[in-house]
């Protein structure tokens, strides 16, 4: 293998550089050039490519200069798009002839869900060789435990909620705060816990707007009633369940007018979920699944993603990287958000659980 190429897509999640940054040196350790695309599929599409390697007078492969900052820094500094011409035949067959203009021997997609099932189609229609690396805050790929970026989320959520606490503890304050998930309620679920949330609202668990405004009524009651005399009460509620999270503060507040030096506010996290250096744990992910896919790409393989797995057993071992065909993990991923994977029944049964400990 004598040259690849490598794109990041659909929603950056930080970490994304770490795994480019792992990448270019270990391609470069082996000889292997590396080119950059900018701009996921679009610039994939279009064809506009920056060299990420360059060679040596004395002979051998270097990182070009200037990008040694890379690992520490959220976002993706080769650019990100959403690209509908990519879903699209056509649009893939172009992506395809950029890559072989560009001869190179194989590509890297580091993405969410949406950019594997692009990668997939790529891999099955081009003869350039793809492997994928899990990418997305949402940790809503299949056969990955986690995905790069789902540890920096949530480290960002727990300090919000703890900001958040501080002030409500002051003034006797109830917060609902929303996180990122339209389909998954993995960051609310995980956050909920670590951050000793009063209560959680998932995509996974449909509810009745009426009478989860019913059962949150009783929670602001039951929490602030002199027996318990709680001074904050924190709700966390994922993207993805329906009622907009300042309108249900509102109707929350409406309901408890009367409890004295109560109130309730709304706080929607958004995109500054997605920003900020990544944790140690998602660089450190970033590096080996970026060694498993430089691995993969030179064994021959293709349509393949390198996944992040736990092991199980008495015996102390660290999680693994496995490679796992891109079919499979787009079932398993189809499993995960439908709720039928094992993994997610596993969590759904953890949260009732926990939710015995939180107030709802
Ligand atoms: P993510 O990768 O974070 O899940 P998206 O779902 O927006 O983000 O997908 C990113 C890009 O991947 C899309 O803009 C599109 O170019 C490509 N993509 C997504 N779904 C498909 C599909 N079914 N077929 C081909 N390409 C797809």
């Amino acid at each position: 293998m004598r040259r690849i190429a490598v794109l990041t897509s659909g929603g950056d999640a930080p970490g994304m550089n770490a795994a480019v940054w792992a990448m270019i040196k270990l391609a470069a350790a082996r000889g292997i050039h590396v080119i950059g695309v900018e701009g996921g599929y679009d610039g994939l599409i279009d064809g506009v490519f920056q060299d990420l390697t360059r060679a040596l007078d004395g002979g051998g492969l270097a990182p070009v200069a200037g990008l040694d900052w890379l690992a520490g820094t959220g976002g993706t500094f080769l650019g990100s798009s959403r690209c509908p011409r990519f879903r699209g035949p056509e649009g893939r067959a172009r992506a395809c002839a950029r890559l072989s203009d560009a001869d190179v021997d194989g590509l890297v997609v580091i993405g969410g869900n949406g950019s594997l099932t692009g990668a997939h189609l790529l891999a099955s229609e081009c003869g350039v060789p793809v492997v994928g690396i899990p990418a997305s805050i949402d940790n809503d790929i299949g056969g990955s435990t986690d995905a790069i970026g789902v540890d920096t989320a949530l480290n960002t959520i727990i300090e919000a909620c703890d900001r958040v606490s501080d002030t409500a503890r002051s003034h006797h304050r109830a917060f609902v705060l929303e996180v990122m998930g339209r389909r998954s309620g993995y960051l609310a679920m995980a956050s909920a816990v670590a951050a000793t949330a009063d209560a959680v609202l998932l995509p996974e668990q449909p509810r009745d707007a009426a009478e989860t405004l019913d059962q949150l009524e009783d929670l602001l009651r039951r929490s602030f009633s002199t027996d318990r005399s709680k001074r904050r009460v924190l709700i966390i509620k994922a993207e993805g369940v329906p009622t907009p999270t300042l309108l249900l503060a509102e109707q929350l507040q409406g309901r408890v007018e009367d409890l004295e030096n109560v109130s309730v506010r709304g706080i929607v996290l958004g995109h500054l979920i997605r920003g900020g250096h990544p944790t140690y744990h998602d660089r450190m992910m970033a590096g080996r699944l970026a060694l498993a896919a430089l691995d993969a790409l030179s064994a021959g393989s293709s349509d393949v993603m390198a996944g992040w797995q736990a092991n199980i057993g008495t015996r102390t071992q660290d999680p693994h990287v496995s490679i796992v065909s891109l079919s499979d993990m787009l079932t398993e991923t189809d499993r995960l958000l439908d709720g039928t994977s094992d993994v997610t029944t596993m969590r759904m049964r953890l949260i009732r659980e926990v939710q015995g400990v939180l107030a709802l």
